[in-house]
């Protein structure tokens, strides 16, 4: 057990101490940052999240407005709502807690959130613009990611960096990261061949599948930094990882636990997105 543990659960903390002080002053100004959260039917995991986010507001002080839909809400109305949001100046920020019931189009909804509040980074305007390497916010989850590595000390410049899972919210965001940072990044799926052998490969190796605990030690090259995205509920209710925690902690230099690792982070992230976006629609 020789990793160094990246504790997101702390270092979110200190991220959400400044941005706290950083709203207040903006409250002075007359600016106080709104985050819209809009979450529809009744999936205790999105419940879960959706009240951390809630949590986070008030400790920071944007104010949340939250819209708890009935799960047969048509798309339409859904869409309806998001457009009266995006016309509303005391929200700066808006989030669709996915996932979305299955007759409603995900795409239709996300697009449909002014770039300009899309705190979660998700619309095409702002993943495109992440592509070109002009980001106006960064991907929640692959920004927490950058913070967490920063804490080991080490530079990413030149590192050899593998992340596993190409998904529009964490892989393929978290790989733009990394390659701007100068990393050398092998994105990895379901179809690669030899995928411990490529992990074998990695300095950095950022697990985001969404299989418990299918990385195990033996796919880490000594001294790695590896961050767990996964959170996987188990049968008998315990919440693991993408990678297997002891064997990993016994070969990495560094490991982020879960929970109390990424998600935090992701967290604090949406958090920075929202005060961004309230100094851009007010031009302070
Ligand atoms: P998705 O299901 O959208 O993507 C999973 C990715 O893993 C896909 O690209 C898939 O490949 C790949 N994959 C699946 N099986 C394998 C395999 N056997 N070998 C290699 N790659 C494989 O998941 P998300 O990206 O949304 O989430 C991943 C995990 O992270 C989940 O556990 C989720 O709960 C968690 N998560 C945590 C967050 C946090 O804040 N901590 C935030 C977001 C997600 P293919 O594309 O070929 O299907």
């Amino acid at each position: 057990m020789g990793a160094k543990i990246l504790n997101g659960t702390e270092l979110s903390k200190a991220v959400k101490q400044e941005l706290g002080e950083e709203v207040r002053e903006m409250v002075q100004r007359g600016v106080q940052p709104g985050l819209a959260v809009i979450i529809v039917g009744d999936d205790p995991a999105s419940r879960v999240y959706v009240n951390n986010k809630k949590k986070a507001c008030q400790e920071i002080g944007i104010a949340s407005f939250e819209y708890a839909l009935d799960a047969n809400i048509k798309e339409k109305e859904l869409i309806d709502l998001i457009n009266v949001l995006n016309k509303d100046a005391k929200v700066n920020g808006i989030l669709v807690q996915l996932p979305l019931p299955r007759h409603i189009n995900e795409e239709n909804v996300l697009y449909a959130i002014d770039p300009g509040k899309d705190a979660d980074c998700f619309h095409p305007s702002n993943a495109g613009r992440l592509m070109i390497g002009n980001p106006m916010f960064m991907p929640c989850t692959p920004a927490g990611i950058i913070e967490l590595i920063n804490l080991t000390g080490i530079d990413i410049q030149g590192k050899e960096c593998v992340v596993v899972g190409r998904s529009n919210i964490v892989g393929k965001p978290m790989s733009m990261l990394l390659l701007a940072k100068n990393g050398t990044v092998t994105v990895c799926h379901s179809k690669t061949r030899d995928l411990p052998e490529i992990c074998r490969r990695a300095d950095v190796l950022v697990a985001a599948i969404g299989k418990p605990e299918f990385i195990k030690g033996s796919f880490i090259k000594p001294g790695a930094v590896v961050i767990d995205v996964g959170m996987n509920r188990l049968e008998n209710k315990k919440l693991v990882g993408d990678v297997e925690y002891a064997s990993a902690c016994e070969v990495a230099s560094a490991i982020t636990p879960v929970p109390g690792g990424v998600g935090p982070m992701t967290i604090a992230m949406l958090m920075r997105n929202t005060v961004k976006a309230a100094r851009l629609q007010n031009g302070i």
